[in-house]
């Protein structure tokens, strides 16, 4: 399947007002965004938030209470069979088979799948090839690490070459070098045009691999762009860090004179300000104040914000507005 296939022109994931209760529980709340083709997006929210259950609708494990929802063009509640062929899906847990090796068990799922003689032998090689089990062929499937087992469940994903990829927690557990191993899959993945819809709870795992974040929270979209975005938050402050000669407190003590500039921690000699203006003038006589008033300032350098922070900045502001934040 590629981008000429059903539905050409549609975005591979639109998700209109979708609700999903449980009795009195409402997991997803009204939520809508777009995932454009070829597009890699991270599904970040916290335990509880919702992310598991959007993404069960989306492949098809599950119904939505009210709204819809479309990939590529296509409902999932009115054409399920049609959507399960345009859609890779790897839970946050798959079940391995005991006594199976490797490669009798993506035969099993390429047979499943309707594949038959040389061109299930080659899809299953092109598989392995790409995912880097050719080594791990007759391993059995409960004797591999973390790392293997996500590698072997992405091929499995694989096997009928999706054009979208719903991908849960699949760093969760892995060890650096198998995290860097998979992001370079995604990576490769989105280079051939696929597009990846990918869940986690840890923001720095998905920043350097996802075009654009969408956030949820109980239930709820609260942010959907790029990482910049989210880092530039829509406070329009800035955050330093400041080393001096004199001791840390020092520049406190001068951060709570100076209504602009919020002393956000210390160290030993200095600490970290954030700055209400990302303006250079305005940053420009705020460093000109600080060397006025006494303090040798040996280093003053712009940090980049913490997604983390920005998305403890954006749930505050819901706190305190009641209005989900949706740029
Ligand atoms: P995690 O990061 O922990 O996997 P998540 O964002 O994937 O969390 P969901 O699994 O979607 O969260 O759960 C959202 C809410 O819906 C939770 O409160 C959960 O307990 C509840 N929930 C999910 N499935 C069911 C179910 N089948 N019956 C009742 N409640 C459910």
């Amino acid at each position: 399947m590629n981008a000429s296939g059903p539905g050409a022109a549609s975005p591979a994931i639109e998700v209109t007002n979708l609700w999903r209760s449980f009795h009195n529980l409402h997991a997803v709340r009204g939520i809508s965004f777009t995932v454009e083709r070829g597009k890699v997006v991270g599904f970040v929210g916290a335990n509880g938030a919702g992310k598991t259950t959007t993404m069960r609708i989306l492949s098809t494990l599950d119904y939505p209470t009210a709204g819809t929802m479309k990939v590529c063009g296509i409902d999932v509640v009115d054409f399920p069979t049609e959507v399960r062929s345009l859609i890779g899906w790897m839970p946050d847990h798959y079940g391995t088979y005991h006594h199976m090796t490797v490669l009798e068990y993506l035969d099993f799922f390429a047979r499943a799948l309707g594949y038959k003689g040389e061109e299930r032998v080659e899809r299953i090689r092109e598989v392995m090839e790409f995912t880097d089990l050719v080594p791990l062929a007759d391993r059995l499937t409960d004797k591999l690490s973390k790392g293997m087992g996500q590698r072997l469940c992405l091929g499995r994903a694989l096997l009928h070459d999706p054009e979208v990829l719903i991908l849960d927690e699949p760093a969760a557990g892995l060890d650096p070098k198998a995290r860097v191993e998979l992001k370079h899959l995604i990576r490769i993945l989105a280079e051939e045009g696929k597009t990846v819809f990918i869940s986690s709870h840890i923001l720095s795992e998905l920043d350097e691999m996802c075009d654009t974040l969408l956030f949820i929270n109980q239930g709820q979209i609260i942010h959907h762009g790029s990482s910049e975005s989210l880092r530039r938050g829509t406070s329009g402050s800035s955050i330093f860090s400041v080393d001096l000669i004199e001791p840390g407190d020092k520049l406190r003590e001068w951060a709570d004179t100076n209504p602009d500039v919020k002393f956000l921690d210390g160290t030993r000699n200095g600490g970290r300000l954030e700055i209400d203006s990302i303006e250079p003038e305005v940053i420009g006589t705020i460093l000109r104040r600080m060397i006025e008033a006494g303090l040798t300032v040996t280093q003053f350098r712009q940090e980049e914000r913490k997604l983390e922070d920005a998305f403890i900045e954006i749930l505050g502001q819901i706190e305190a507005s009641g209005v989900p934040i949706v740029s």
